[in-house]
């Protein structure tokens, strides 16, 4: 018998589910069990009693059995970076897809099939050849599954849209253990759901993913200091509002990386920046791009042509695994003169070179999708925002987490209401569903249909009855 702080499991039981995987099975006394119980967020500190490293459909199918039929509490992980931890927890199961990263492309069709345990960078590597992408996030390392069944926005959004709506079928395992397709002629309600809709409704072993002609494109930072801020971010507002669709940039509060490509006299310094990555034709990039960079003028203009994965992984080094961090997040409508007041006044005290404050532009093609037609409601919201804390030391967690409550209470009265799911942590029932407001009943619908038993609840859980916890 192994004993856990929720279950007593058989060792028969344990032993057979153990031998029906073609994959791994990582109990606590196994060799590797630190190490695989961890997510991204260091500040998770959670012990399942097993974690199951999935190496094809059948190994998922015979975890979600064996969590269900065993009572254990089931996290679903592929990338592992949502922060609220939802990818572990203690004393239950977690199917680890990393394993499975399987890709086919088809790019006389611009299509790509990626398995459920694929990075944007996995994903990347094997379309870039084919001069085609789908849109993710500003992270190479982020899994493809969490981020997209959450919406996903990232550099190619108003070019191609939310990462969602790039999703054309996916091949998943519902609490029942079966693997069902969702696509627009199949399973229609749970292809609604799951663009947008998060982890609710099974594990996604497999996506079909729409493809666009991109390969290289024009991007970089443009930095600004502080005291150009007001003036960057009412033009920024401006400029946003005529871009073309090819243009997608965020702007941001940050601290310089003390190291190269920057100057050296830069580093560590605390400015505001509009990161840019111009996806349209290279003859007219520098036409499009000029407006910003002549703007100001910046103190650090890194634009020019990169291949597309160079600017979705030039990022990476500044979010490492295992540091502290601490998210919130909101929809904005609009970008107000007091809003950005608001951000003047806290914007400058981001804490630490880890840290981010990111205001995604969610309009474009994002914006032509109706509110309805997924599951994901904002569609008229113009920017996600994300303040984000990300620290080494726990010892820091106070003034890390106070910045980020601080400066999120004094922009969220500008806000539209909710958050995008993928951005906010544990903040409870009421803030899911305004984050999908009239989409909410028909999600507990379609989760009262595939998972009645609410098995799929380590997510921004959208419960089965409706109901307040
Ligand atoms: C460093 C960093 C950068 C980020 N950048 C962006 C960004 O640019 N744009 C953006 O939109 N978001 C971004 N995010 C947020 C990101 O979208 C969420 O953290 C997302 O949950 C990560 O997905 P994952 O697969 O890596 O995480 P995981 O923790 O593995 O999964 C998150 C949740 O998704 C569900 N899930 C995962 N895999 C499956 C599956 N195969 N089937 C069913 N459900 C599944 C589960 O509910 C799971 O708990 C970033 C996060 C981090 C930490």
């Amino acid at each position: 018998m192994v004993e856990t702080r929720d279950k007593t499991l058989p060792s028969a039981a344990i032993e057979e589910f153990r031998s029906s995987l073609r994959g791994e099975l990582i109990g606590t006394g196994d060799e590797g069990y630190e190490e695989a119980r961890k997510v991204f967020n260091g500040m998770i500190d959670r012990r399942p009693q097993f974690i199951a490293r999935c190496a094809d459909v059948a190994d998922v199918m015979s975890a979600v059995n064996f969590a269900r039929e065993n009572e254990l509490v089931l996290s679903v992980r592929a990338g592992g970076h949502n922060v609220t931890g939802f990818g572990t927890n203690d004393g239950g199961l977690v199917i680890d897809l990393s394993p499975m990263k399987g890709i086919r492309v088809d790019s006389s069709k611009r299509i790509a099939w990626a398995e459920g345990g694929c990075t944007w960078g996995d994903l990347d590597h094997a379309t870039h050849p084919f001069g085609l992408h789908a849109p993710g996030g500003v992270i190479s390392t982020t899994g493809i599954a969490g981020l997209s069944l959450g919406g996903g926005v990232g550099h190619l959004t108003r070019k191609a849209g939310l990462s969602c709506d790039n999703i054309l079928s996916a091949e998943m395992v519902t609490a029942n253990g079966e693997l069902v397709r969702a696509s627009a002629t199949e399973n229609e309600d749970l292809y609604w759901a799951l663009r947008g809709g998060g982890g609710n409704f099974g594990v996604v072993t497999s996506f079909e993913l729409k493809l666009h002609p991109v390969s290289t494109v024009f991007a970089g930072p443009l930095l600004y200091s502080l005291d150009q801020a007001r003036d960057v971010m009412r033009f920024y507002r401006e400029f946003m509002a005529g871009a073309p669709d090819d243009l997608n940039a965020f702007f941001a509060y940050l601290i310089v990386p003390p190291g190269p490509p920057f100057p050296e006299q830069l580093h560590n310094k605390t400015v505001c920046g509009i990161v840019v990555c111009y996806a349209g034709p290279m003859d007219r990039a520098e036409e499009v791009t000029r407006p910003l960079r002549e703007f100001g003028p910046p103190l650090l203009d890194g634009l020019g042509p990169v291949p597309f994965p160079a600017i979705q992984s030039a990022f990476d080094p500044l979010m490492p695994p295992g540091l502290q961090n601490y998210w919130k997040a909101d929809f904005f409508e609009d970008l107000s003169d007091e809003a950005i007041e608001a951000h003047l006044k806290h914007g400058p005290g981001i804490p630490t070179v880890n840290s981010a404050v990111h205001l995604y532009p969610v309009d474009g093609a994002a914006a032509r999708v109706g509110k309805s037609e997924t599951a994901w409601s904002y569609r008229e919201a113009r920017w996600v925002l994300v303040i984000a804390a990300v620290y080494p030391d726990p010892a820091d967690t106070e003034k890390n987490v106070q910045w980020v409550r601080d400066y999120w209470e004094a922009v969220h009265p500008y806000s539209a209401g909710g958050a995008y799911i993928n951005f906010m942590m544990d903040e409870g029932e009421d803030r899911i569903r305004a984050s999908y407001r009239d989409n909410y009943q028909r999600l507990v619908d379609i989760k009262r249909k595939y998972d009645p038993a609410n098995l799929f609840r380590m997510n921004q859980n959208i419960r089965p009855n409706g109901a307040k916890a």
